[in-house]
């Protein structure tokens, strides 16, 4: 049993919720918290309620946004025939990051897993088929993560869209598999695009 006040032990197991924190940081982040100036701390909860609130997924690409179709999508500059699709809205960044593309994205929230009961109607697979067939599209660039789901789930949208007779091109593996987009430097990330190769 901890011998934390309530309030506290409450404050230390939401954050121990958080991804890649473990209960001893979450004690560190619950006692740093509780130091701070009480309007620092309200900007804090205030930024994490504001963002729930404002932000939503684009209409267009599913890309988290707090202004719809978002910035992305609304870019009168970026080539409209080319979606490159990817597995969340962290990828985007890394994408964007290499300076290199210069189409749409679309973001699908997530790969088909069956092991943990993510169907492909758990993900935004439908939103993408509708915009392959409401669109005058060239090319759909596959940028999903080579894990073992991450390729399935490219797998299965491909087998779904060739069909549509759109051009479908997956990111070349310079990429190890069992990677995360999200880590690659610019330069492997160009790569796998330069590379990408037709399925
Ligand atoms: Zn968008």
């Amino acid at each position: 049993m901890d011998y934390y006040a309530l309030p506290i032990g409450n404050l230390i197991e939401q954050l121990s919720k958080l991804p890649g924190i473990g209960r001893k940081t979450a004690q560190r982040l619950a006692f740093y918290i509780l130091e701070m100036e009480p309007l620092e701390a309200e900007k804090l909860a205030l930024a994490i309620t504001n963002a729930k609130e404002e932000i939503k997924y684009c209409s267009v690409c599913c890309n988290l946004t707090d202004r719809d179709p978002c910035y992305i999508c609304s870019d009168d500059r970026r080539d409209k025939s080319t979606i490159c699709v990817v597995e969340g809205a962290k990828d985007i960044i890394a994408m964007e990051r290499t300076r290199e593309f210069k189409g749409l994205y679309h973001v699908l929230h997530g790969v088909i897993s069956p092991m943990e009961n993510i169907g492909p109607n758990e993900i935004r697979i439908k939103e993408l088929l509708d915009r392959v067939y409401n669109d005058k599209l060239k090319e759909i660039i596959l940028a999903i993560n080579p894990t073992v789901e991450g390729e399935a789930t490219s797998l299965y949208i491909a087998k779904l869209l060739k069909p549509l007779g759109v051009k479908i091109t997956r990111i070349a593996h310079g990429i190890p598999v069992g990677g995360d987009l999200e880590y690659f430097d610019e330069v492997t990330l160009s790569k796998a695009m330069e590379n990408r190769r037709e399925l």
